[in-house]
């Protein structure tokens, strides 16, 4: 059975979201909390297939902590050895939140994009203001601090490797790259996108 092979899955919780990023693909667009049928589908599929991992996302998946818990726990009792990681925006990061997820062993990711100007520029709130002091406020008090994923636009490019410096001196170790898929991508910027790698590379190995 080709279900047999799944390695991992990815749990979509919720479409809805505490954010409204430019770029987003849900948000408020579609706001759907993952259904009961689902849930089922994908308990059956834990049992029966080679999933090791999986991740929880969204939308935010923290506005449904509690459902995140529960399936957490079923899960767990499906196949004890699973491992498990989320992907959050941050804004509901407290320290409470992060250890009672530490705890549990779930790994977390939180996304930003690179520094204040660029972040508030695209991932704001519903009124539109920008959220970067709002994440940093929780994340400053988080030990230690999360991995980070670092979204980019082509328009964003330049100055990624500065960024990059900049979290370091900041105590953000542990960064991955996801540069925005489906959209204007020219051989210009993604030149520069691989000027900005070697930067990154050559201050990693320094
Ligand atoms: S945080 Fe993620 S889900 Fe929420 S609006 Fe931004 S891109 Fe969309």
């Amino acid at each position: 059975m080709k279900l047999k092979n799944v390695s991992h899955i990815t749990i979509t919780l919720t479409n809805n979201c505490n954010m409204q990023c430019d770029y987003c693909y849900c948000g408020q667009k579609y706001e759907k909390r993952i259904s009961a049928s689902v849930i089922d589908k994908i308990y059956s599929l834990v049992a029966m297939s080679d999933v090791r991992s999986i991740t929880f996302f969204g939308g935010e998946p923290l506005l449904e902590l509690e459902l995140l818990l529960q399936l957490h726990q079923t899960l767990l009792s499906i196949k004890p050895d699973l491992r498990f990681c989320l992907t959050t925006n941050g804004l509901l990061l407290t320290p409470k939140i992060y250890q009672l997820l530490l705890n549990k062993n779930i790994d977390i990711t939180l996304s930003i994009d690179g520094n204040q100007a660029r972040h508030d520029k695209h991932r704001k709130l519903h009124d539109g203001s920008g959220t970067w002091d709002l994440i940093m406020k929780n994340v400053m008090l988080l030990k230690p601090i999360p991995r980070v994923r670092l979204t980019f636009s082509p328009k964003d490019v330049h100055g990624l490797a500065h960024d990059v410096k900049t979290l370091h001196e900041n105590e953000f170790c542990k960064l991955g790259f996801y540069p925005i898929s489906g959209i204007g991508w020219s051989i210009e910027t993604l030149e520069q996108y691989t000027q900005e790698y070697q930067m990154i590379v050559d201050f990693c190995i320094s």
